[in-house]
């Protein structure tokens, strides 16, 4: 835990507050020295529960803002939904702003192995077999010129179509060609069909291809460029995060009055 450039003491207070109002913390274990953090929220046993994940790149710092944002606001209390939070993957990486953790490892290569990587194990052991409707991860790039999301779903509709709509006024959406090596299928987004085969032929997993061969049939890694300021990013996350929701919640947030 040595020459720490950002505060987990802090973080872990802030994770703790929040665990003593309407979410409820669970302190999962310790990785690499520091605490694992995984919060729910649960409004009703038969409601779809969402899973929000973040900072599994340390030095991809807005989407653990964004993740306690979302918990310390109230827009989260719109949504008829259950929620499971684990807000920062990566703590020793996030101290250190550091990509890895503390053995070197880039955690989001490591979920079809994970007794070789602490977090990653971590991650697999709280998910369990839990399904979910939808599962979010907050990712930074720091080549980006705006922003892009990644998603895992076998059929159509795809959310990643109403990126640009949905981020008009707010932020750059990135154009380019191809996107986190890939082909982009249109402006900011990324496609992957979430195929059972395509992922077999893979040894280093990342978290898209456990949660699609386990937990959820829509994945989406949401993806900020890391030069513009904090604030923007974690606005820019939060706004796709509420247009997942729109798209994958079937209920309405808020009940229209029948006249
Ligand atoms: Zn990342």
């Amino acid at each position: 835990m040595m020459n720490a450039t950002r505060d987990y003491q802090k973080l872990a207070k802030r994770i703790e507050s929040l665990a003593t109002g309407e979410w409820r913390g669970e302190l999962a274990g310790l990785v690499s020295g520091y605490s694992f953090f995984a919060l729910r929220r649960q409004v009703a046993p038969d409601a779809p529960t969402i899973l929000l994940t973040a900072g599994m790149h340390g030095d991809e710092p807005a989407g653990v803002e964004a993740a306690l944002h979302w918990m310390e606001g109230d827009d989260w209390r719109s949504w008829p939904v259950n929620w499971l939070v684990l807000p920062c993957i990566n703590p020793s990486g996030w101290s250190q702003d550091r990509r890895t953790n503390a053995e070197g490892q880039d955690i989001n290569r490591h979920f079809l192995d994970p007794d070789e990587c602490p977090e990653a194990a971590m991650v697999r052991r709280v998910l369990g077999h839990e399904r979910f409707l939808l599962a979010m991860d907050f990712h930074e790039d720091s080549d980006a010129a705006g922003y892009y999301i990644c998603e895992t779903k076998t059929q159509p509709p795809f959310l990643g179509e109403r990126i640009p709509q949905a981020l008009s006024g707010i932020m750059p959406v990135a154009d380019n060609a191809r996107l986190d090596g890939r082909r982009a299928r249109g402006p900011g987004w990324v496609l992957r069909l979430g195929r059972r085969s395509a992922f077999e032929r893979r040894r280093q997993w990342p978290l898209a291809f456990h949660l699609t061969a386990c937990c959820t049939d829509h994945f989406l890694c949401s993806e900020t460029p890391t030069h513009l300021p904090l604030e923007l990013r974690v606005r820019t996350h939060l706004t796709v995060l509420q247009e997942a929701l729109r798209f994958a919640v079937k209920q309405p947030p808020v009940a229209t009055p029948i006249s």
